[in-house]
């Protein structure tokens, strides 16, 4: 099973990703977690944060996924995941996609601002270090139409979210 996140900077993927893993090594169920952060260093060096380099961002990373599927491995791809036409081509491309809303509210991400992303992006205009292109800011999320599974971060604790994934993929894969 390829497992497809889509959700803001700091609503809790990576947490998830790390938690899920961990509790199902423990189950012995075979897990991969395909970081987009650490694939941007790497062999999505070249890509930067438009919509078409964003898409084509998910495209290796769910080739990738693909790879550990194949082997029973169940791969989860850890990234923003912003556009629908993307998500909705690669549940087309791949068998057993599942689509999986990591959401939290606008007020708590603000709040939270695990990158000072948010601090940046909401600078004034013409700021030096104002940020651009920040999901959910100034650059686009589309919420996914018809997702597997919803988690909202800013309403349940990081144990009942893993916990949540965890039965999800035992249930599923
Ligand atoms: P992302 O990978 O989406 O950018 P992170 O996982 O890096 O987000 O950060 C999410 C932050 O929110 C962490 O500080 C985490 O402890 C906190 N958090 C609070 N509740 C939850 C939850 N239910 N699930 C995941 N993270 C949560």
């Amino acid at each position: 099973m390829i497992i497809q996140f889509c959700g803001l900077s700091g609503a809790g993927k990576t947490t998830i990703a790390r938690g899920t893993k961990k509790k199902l090594k423990e189950l012995n169920i075979p897990v991969e977690v395909i970081d987009g952060d650490e694939y941007r260093t790497f062999i999505c060096k070249d890509l930067g944060f438009s919509r078409a380099d964003r898409m084509e961002n998910i495209r290796r990373l769910a080739f990738i996924a693909h790879t550990f599927s194949a082997h029973d491995i169940t791969a989860i791809i850890c990234a923003i995941n912003p556009y629908e036409e993307v998500r909705k081509e690669i549940r087309s491309q791949y068998g057993d996609v599942k689509t999986i809303f990591i959401n939290c509210g606008m007020d708590e991400l603000v709040k939270r601002d695990t990158k000072g992303l948010y601090k940046k992006a909401l600078l004034p205009e013409g700021h030096a270090d104002k940020v651009k292109n920040l999901t959910g800011v100034n650059d686009p999320f589309e919420a996914p139409a018809d997702p597997a599974l919803v988690l909202n971060t800013d309403k349940e604790s990081v144990d009942e979210s893993v916990n949540k994934l965890v039965a999800f993929i035992k249930k599923n894969r």
